[in-house]
């Protein structure tokens, strides 16, 4: 795998990609048209906030499989033109946050102590103690707009100031306020109570100009704000106005409508107004977290099929990794194992997670059973990015059911694929943890390892089927790894299931069909199946 890195990261990021086995170019500030030349080379590209990755770049990426964004913004790739594609796109938004909940504690105190207008009249000669008389943080209120990542860890060292913290975000559960020791407050009730307010939210449609005019008329006189998320959350004409008449006593962005900020723009012409040029993030430590998370997020991706940070298909949080990491191998390949025993088109997929697999992130063991059933059917254009998309465009209806009782088993998935009259079973387990076995087959308990060559035979119940089956690949050469006979009710076919070291060829295939007490004899290859 060809690994290009577009924007300088930390070397450290670099080492865990060349650690991970891929070969990495580091080539920053690539004109356009070198970066579609370049990128053809490539299986991924990591990039931090320089890279324009268009979607003529992504289309010009025959070989592209993931995009990593190190850091959070994604205003530099084209989302939507690389779902298209079937390429993942990741970015790392946990990597900054501790550094940007320092860089908003920093503003806040710099903001209440005047500490840079004091610095700038210090240096200057001057010695103006009264001038710059501050506010104590001590026992005062917080009120945080959006309790993420970042609001969560300026929670925590805000209350190690003695603050107390007060916060609203919708989306929140109240429980996980009360984690965090947050009063969960109404907009207005925070705008109303509180003698600094910091956001946190990401920029949409309902955060733009969430703080104006309207809503500083219900703060308190005097009140202090920071913005160190994004530029626009807070009205920049509204704001002015609101420090020109001490309504707000003072206000700190590290963030900007436009950046960077011109250098005519009224907020800088203020006394009570300070601000840094988008250094929420910059720090050596955050550089490398994000550098590091990138790169073993590849890694994770291309060597363990698990995708963390993706931003285009269900991510998987890291402390449910390791958990969900054999489930997926056991889905794909009972989705590829399906697949492959079936003639029709298929139109509905059913999925009973049962026991104990019940309570992990599905959506992935999901993804992967559609990757598994259309890989047969479309092998490379289908991936964990496309398979839900690709499903839909066949008009494949996708259920998912949950059940607590798996029956003899602690977990166990069932698959149920509808196509033309008939209905599909197939049940799947981990042995020991993390070894799939298929257990049943259309109600032939069976108890087979899901890998490699496979030949399904559907038999008469005789005597004498096993023998000269055998027989026959014995002659050509094909050795038996393992057999497995299912007897069905009394009186039904037999099935046999036999793992072989290499593919027969279609002509033994043909030998093995024309016996008379064989019904069926189907090949299923597991062998690509990471
Ligand atoms: P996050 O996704 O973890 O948290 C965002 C929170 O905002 C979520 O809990 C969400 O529920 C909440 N939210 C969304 N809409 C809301 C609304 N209308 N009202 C109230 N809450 C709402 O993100 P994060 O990592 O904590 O980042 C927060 C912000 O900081 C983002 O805008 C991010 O881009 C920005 N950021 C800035 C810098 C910098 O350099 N200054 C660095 C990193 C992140």
């Amino acid at each position: 795998m060809n690994i290009l890195v577009s924007d300088s990261l930390s070397p450290r990021g670099v080492a865990v990609l060349e650690q991970g086995g891929f070969h990495v170019d580091v080539k920053t500030k690539l004109p356009k048209e070198q970066l579609l030349e370049e990128i053809k080379a490539y299986d991924g590209i990591v990039v931090r906030s320089g890279t324009k990755v268009t979607a003529e770049v992504i289309d010009a990426g025959s070989r592209l499989k993931i995009i990593g964004r190190a850091g959070t913004g994604l205003d530099n790739v084209d989302c939507e033109a690389a779902t298209r594609r079937g390429i993942v796109v990741m970015n790392t938004p946990g990597g900054n946050t501790v550094t940007t909940a320092e860089h908003t504690v920093a503003l806040l105190v710099s903001m209440s102590r005047k500490i840079p207008q004091a610095a700038v009249s210090t240096k200057a000669g001057q010695w103006e103690k009264s001038k710059f008389m501050g506010t104590e943080l001590y026992n005062k209120t917080l009120g945080l707009v959006g309790l993420g990542q970042i609001g969560a860890y300026v929670t925590k060292l805000a209350q190690g100031l003695a603050m107390q913290v007060i916060g609203y975000d919708p989306y929140l559960s109240p429980e996980r306020a009360r984690e965090m020791g947050i009063q969960s407050v109404g907009l207005d009730e925070l705008f109303r109570r509180a003698d600094f307010i910091s956001v946190h939210t990401p920029l949409t449609n309902e955060t733009r100009s969430l703080i104006n005019a309207q809503a500083i008329r219900q703060m308190k006189d005097g009140v202090m704000i920071v913005n160190c998320a994004r530029g626009g959350i807070i009205d920049e004409h509204d704001m002015f106005e609101a420090l020109t008449s001490k309504k707000v006593a003072a206000a700190a962005f590290d963030v900007f409508v436009e950046e960077p900020v011109k250098p005519d723009h009224p907020l800088l012409t203020l006394d009570n107004f300070i601000c840094t040029p988008h250094i929420g993030a910059s720090t050596g430590e955050a550089q490398e977290n994000v550098a590091i998370s990138i790169a073993e997020q590849f890694v994770d991706y291309f060597n363990k099929g698990v995708a963390r940070g993706a931003v285009n298909i269900p991510s998987v949080p890291p402390d449910a990794l390791s958990q969900l990491h054999p489930y997926i191998g056991l889905a794909e390949r009972m989705g590829s194992f399906q697949a492959q025993l079936i003639d029709e088109g298929i139109e509905e997929v059913t999925v009973e997670y049962r026991g104990d697999v019940a309570a992990l992130s599905l959506a992935p063991l999901t993804v992967a059973i559609l990757k598994g059933l259309l890989t047969p059917i479309l092998q490379d254009t289908v991936n964990a990015v496309n398979a839900p998309v690709l499903a839909k465009q066949r008009g494949i209806e996708v259920k998912e059911v949950k059940w607590s009782d798996a029956g003899d088993y602690t977990s166990l998935i069932r698959l149920h694929v509808k196509a033309g009259a008939h209905t599909h079973q197939l049940d799947g387990i981990l042995y020991n943890k993390k070894d799939p076995r298929i257990v049943e087959s259309n109600a032939y308990a069976v108890e087979v390892v899901p890998k490699g060559h496979m030949l399904l035979i559907y038999n008469i119940d005789r005597p004498g089927v096993i023998g000269t089956v055998g027989r026959i690949l014995g002659e050509h050469d094909v050795n038996i790894a393992q057999m497995q006979c299912s007897r069905g009710q009394k009186g039904d076919n037999s099935l046999l299931v036999i793992s072989l070291d290499h593919p027969p060829s279609l002509q033994v295939l043909d030998n093995i069909k024309r016996e008379t007490d064989v019904v069926s004899a189907r090949l299923v290859d597991l062998s690509d199946v990471s």
